[in-house]
């Protein structure tokens, strides 16, 4: 095997996991990140949903389940190998309930009927024993009204879906990938260091450049964008076009601790701009409301990142979250009545979509198009989802190293 020079630019889960493999593989990798820790920016602060593709009810084309389900099946297999971990202990343990809100964009039939058929995809699929869960036998259950008012006793909600989707605490992940990254001898880290170029080299090795913002210039035989929200401006300076229809949203939401346990179930609201908790393990849990958190979005190739929250405006953001979640499951407020830290937190939520939640015709509600765009040994990464990430990462790693 020939030893490669490698840059990663980016080190959220995608880059992370990926310089781990090639380094594995033997190659000499270099990441890039303009952060002073890894994996600090979308792949800490998110949700950690390992999609199985019942999110995206509103695509009832199911392209989208189809195009993530390899990836989310196998997304237990890869990391756990990579971080020498079991994933159980930081992954919810009880399937995921959806509540249909009144207002859905899909009305609570067609939703249960897509569900079955994404059900059917699942027991069909060759990965469902590598999921977290084995999900080879998949059947969406209807909850009756009894068990729904047990969660929810809101007028607004008119249904609810249990699913066996999980989720992974996306802080421990990202803790675990930064000591991973750290105690890895051929990956060196460059950090606190800004991207701005990635230039062809005028070489007959097919080599390219990377340019930092504090002046450095430097040689690699592969280069790997990963950078996310980021990425495309890097494109542009190798030469690549963004393809048109690009939408940024950046949305902050709550990460909390409790001093105990408290017991309730992970939960979302669907299909629409709602909201959602989800309980990693009696004491970590997530929660979101969608309005409110949504707080910048547009199009085109960067969108500027919010200042952060100053301690009013963090306040008030609980608030609304706390009144909104709450007014529809009720249970949060034990969670909040136990909290011992609660952190608003955000990321860029980046993709090749457009137009509003509300709207069940928008692409908003479709992820079938992310993946890999590749220019010689220039490779730049759309991640898609944080589900995905570590077997494409896997699959790039193949790849770069012709196994
Ligand atoms: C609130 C929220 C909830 C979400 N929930 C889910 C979910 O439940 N399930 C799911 O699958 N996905 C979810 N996502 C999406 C998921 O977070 C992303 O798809 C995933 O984390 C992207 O990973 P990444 O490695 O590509 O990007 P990132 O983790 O953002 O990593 C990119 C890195 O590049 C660095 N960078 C960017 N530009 C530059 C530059 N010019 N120079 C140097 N460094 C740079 C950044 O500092 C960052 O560390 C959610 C996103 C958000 C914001």
């Amino acid at each position: 095997m020939t030893v490669k020079r490698i840059a990663v630019l980016g080190a959220g889960i995608l880059g992370s996991c990926l310089a781990l493999l090639l380094a594995r593989r033997g190659h000499d990798v270099t990441v890039f990140d303009k952060e002073s820790e890894p994996v600090a920016c979308a792949s800490r602060w998110n949700e950690g949903k390992i999609h199985l593709g019942y999110l995206y009810g509103a695509d009832d084309s199911l392209r989208t389940a189809r195009h993530i389900l390899p990836g989310s099946l196998s997304f237990g297999r890869v990391l756990s190998e990579l971080l020498g971990a079991d994933l159980r202990p930081h992954t919810t343990s009880g399937d995921d309930i959806y509540l249909v809100h009144r207002n859905s964009v899909v009305d609570p039939v067609t939703l249960e009927r897509t569900f079955s058929r994404i059900d059917e995809l699942l027991r069909e699929h060759p990965l469902a024993r590598e999921y977290l869960v084995d999900v080879s036998a998949a059947r969406t259950r209807r909850l009756s009204p009894s068990e729904c008012r047990e969660i929810s006793g809101a007028d607004e909600v008119v249904a609810a879906l249990e699913v066996p989707e999980r989720s992974i605490n996306t802080q421990w992940v990202a803790d675990s990938l930064a000591a991973a990254l750290r105690s890895q001898a051929r990956v060196t880290l460059r950090l606190e260091t800004m991207v701005t170029d990635a230039k062809p080299a005028a070489d007959p090795y097919g080599r390219w450049h990377v340019v930092a913002g504090d002046g450095t210039c430097e040689p690699f035989d592969v280069v790997v964008n990963a950078l996310w929200e980021g990425r495309l401006a890097v494109d542009l300076t190798a030469g690549i076009t963004p393809a048109p229809g690009w939408s940024h949203r950046f949305r902050y939401c709550l990460f909390m601790r409790t001093t105990r346990p408290v017991a309730l179930r992970s939960a979302l609201i669907t299909v629409g701009g709602f909201g959602d908790v989800k309980n990693y393990n009696g004491r970590d849990f997530y929660m979101s409301w969608y309005p409110v958190g949504m707080v910048r979005q547009g199009g085109g190739i960067t969108l500027e990142r919010p200042e952060p929250l100053d301690a009013a405006a963090t306040a008030q953001f609980v608030g609304a979250v706390r009144a909104q979640l709450g007014s529809l499951l009720p249970g949060i407020d034990a969670v909040f009545e136990a909290a011992e830290d609660i952190k608003v937190r955000g990321g860029f939520v980046f993709a090749q979509a457009k137009g509003s939640v509300d709207d069940p015709a928008a692409s908003i509600h479709r992820r079938d198009r992310f993946g890999v765009q590749r220019e010689g040994n220039y490779y730049s990464v759309d991640t898609g989802k944080y589900s995905t990430a570590p077997w494409m990462a896997e699959q790039l790693a193949a790849e770069i190293s012709g196994d």
